[in-house]
């Protein structure tokens, strides 16, 4: 159920990131020019700099360059070592040093956001290696199966090309995976757990599937027999690091030694600034998700006195949230079948599209249709709808909107996710996810001529923008102001009204699972379900869940701010549009370039 956007997953953190920074292109050597040419002679350099960075950083992070497109690196698997990670250390601190030459205030509206978004990066490199350091306690973030399924899935070039590829890049995986124990010193319980079943996963990759494409291809026998060796000892590697995490994970529990996965109210702090980019600080964006859930609760509690008659004829609940609850359930039970679920979304696209067109709301293009197809084999896990782009080197490819079957459910399983995803709710969803929501930011995205911005995008500002649209668009009067659409949008807003309530109460403040578990179904009207999976999620990672509810609330006072300032002059496509053009950047960035 979990709602992806592929081109924004990227590695935990920059740990392998480091540049070589060659080109020193400093502005010295033009001090006494006029300011107009110093701007195009710096502008000229900080090219050279951006084209250097972004070099480097495939070069450092090959599997993050595959998922960008990029397969000049494809065969290189790079260790994880103390020294490779103290050399890119050094190298990210140089680069830094080398971007600080030049000077923001000469540089070109485009060059100014890619500035501070490769400073940013850079700075949260070296934070994330010297004082998070998450490659000692988080066992997860050592898996190789991703890019080398990747690789064998996406036809860049033959098949038989892309096996070599994948023999070459399978040599360095006993490496890699001995310096991931020689890493791992204070793992927690829960990113234990976590990797012993990813990487389970992963030896399906190197299974009997890959055994016989290569025995059915054009490899010659010598080739096939290396590759064969390098399967295997791939296969042993992953499996001796499974073996020795799962007597971690007993000696973890015998010994109750195990790093707490509360991450605490300072690394909190510090990595909201560098995930988020936010003027907000954590402790803003907490207090002011604690004031929209009373006011998402006010205005449900006031829709639910006014509907209530219209679906009961017994009398209304003392506890106003129960009667809530009620009737956000009845309204559920509106939902398709499931063997429809697919077509369903599908048929929903081009009324959205219209809709957009016929209230002037921003600008389409109409040569880049969202195809929708059912989630592909390899890319199913759970059950969800997510958007797959074709990424910042083949932006003439479809985007396509991945939608997973309900296949794998039994009865129950199908009607609660029906349930959750009913006729209302998945309009809201389509919005969100495709029009104009995640696909069309991504079509205007690509026409920014920033790589920087497509590479290093913001999440909170990708995210912010598609949770802004569903309210825009119900503002608009998208299904006619219909109080049952309302209702349901609410509490999927709540949904990330809460996720931000409680990612920080559970670093910061402690919050229990029972009470978090109470938050999420009591207040916020989650399926006991959906909870579960939204406390395992916030144990596994921090920050992230608050990436929605910041960016959303960024943009929405934005645009108000924007409306009291032109009055009259204030036009809702043109602020769409003016703010979309400015790739995905940080919607700090943006509101400084539009005022
Ligand atoms: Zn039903
Ligand atoms: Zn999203």
């Amino acid at each position: 159920m979990q709602i992806q956007l592929q081109k924004i997953r990227k590695p935990l953190f920059l740990a392998m990131f480091a540049i070589f920074f060659t080109a020193c292109a400093s502005n010295e050597v033009i001090v006494d020019t006029q300011n107009t040419a110093k701007k195009i002679v710096q502008s000229n350099s900080f090219t050279q700099y951006k084209d250097d960075f972004i070099e480097n950083l495939w070069k450092q992070n090959p599997g993050w360059a595959l998922y960008s497109g990029y397969y000049k690196y494809d065969d290189k698997l790079n260790v994880p070592s103390a020294l490779n990670r103290i050399s890119d250390l050094q190298d990210t601190k140089d680069a830094l040093i080398g971007l600080q030459k030049f000077d923001p205030k000469n540089l070109s509206a485009v060059d100014v956001t890619d500035y501070f978004i490769i400073e940013n990066a850079l700075q949260s490199s070296i934070w994330y290696t010297e004082k998070f350091k998450s490659f000692e306690w988080n066992p997860s973030s050592y898996n190789v199966a991703g890019a080398f399924g990747l690789i064998l899935n996406t036809e860049y070039k033959s098949l038989d090309e892309r096996l070599r590829t994948i023999s070459t890049r399978m040599q360095n995986i006993p490496d890699y995976y001995a310096a991931a124990k020689e890493n791992i010193t204070t793992p927690t319980l829960e990113h234990t757990q976590l990797a012993i079943q990813q990487n389970q996963g992963a030896l399906g990759v190197f299974g009997d599937s890959l055994k016989s494409k290569v025995a059915e291809s054009g490899l010659d026998a010598g080739e096939q027999k290396k590759f064969d060796a390098r399967r295997r000892a791939s296969i042993e590697a992953i499996n001796s690091y499974i073996t020795w995490l799962q007597s971690k994970e007993e000696a973890l529990k015998a010994t109750d030694s195990a790093r707490s996965f509360r991450i605490g109210k300072e690394l909190y702090s510090q990595k909201y600034q560098y995930d988020i980019e936010t003027e907000y600080t954590a402790d803003e964006i907490y207090a002011l998700a604690l004031q929209e859930k009373e006011r998402l609760h006010l205005e449900m509690i006031k829709i639910s006195h006014s509907l209530w008659n219209k679906y009961f004829s017994t009398p209304k609940p003392n506890d106003e949230l129960i009667m809530v609850k009620q009737l956000i359930t009845e309204i559920s039970k509106e939902h398709t079948q499931r063997d429809n679920f697919v077509s369903a979304v599908r048929d929903q696209i081009p009324a959205l599209v219209a809709f957009v067109n016929d209230n002037d709301l921003l600008d389409q293009d109409p040569s880049k249709p969202l195809v929708v197809r059912e989630t592909p084999e390899y890319q199913r896990g759970i059950a969800g709808a997510s958007i797959n782009s074709p990424g910042p080197y083949d932006p003439g490819a479809n985007t396509y909107y991945n939608v997973t079957p309900l296949d794998n459910y039994d009865e129950a399983g199908a009607e609660s996710y029906l349930r959750e995803y009913n006729d209302r709710m998945l309009q809201i969803l389509n919005i969100h996810e495709a029009i104009p929501g995640h696909y069309t930011q991504l079509v205007h995205a690509n026409k920014s001529p920033s790589l920087v911005k497509s590479i290093l995008g913001n999440g909170a500002m990708v995210e912010g923008w598609a949770v802004y649209t569903e309210r825009m668009m119900l503002e608009q009067g998208y299904g006619d102001n219909e109080p049952e659409l309302w209702l349901m949008w609410y509490k999927w807003n709540m949904r990330v009204v809460m996720n931000t309530i409680l990612d920080y109460s559970i670093h910061t403040l402690g919050l229990t699972e029972a009470d978090a578990m109470d938050l999420m179904i009591n207040q916020a009207f989650q399926e006991e379900s959906e909870a579960k999976g939204k406390w395992r999620r916030a144990t596994l990672s921090s920050v992230q869940l608050t990436s929605y509810f910041t960016g959303y609330k960024e943009i929405y006072d934005f645009r108000e701010e924007r409306k009291a300032a032109l009055g009259a002059e204030f036009n809702l496509k043109d602020f769409h549009n003016e703010f979309l053009s400015y790739g995905s950047s940080p919607v700090k960035y943006i509101k400084n370039m539009m005022r």
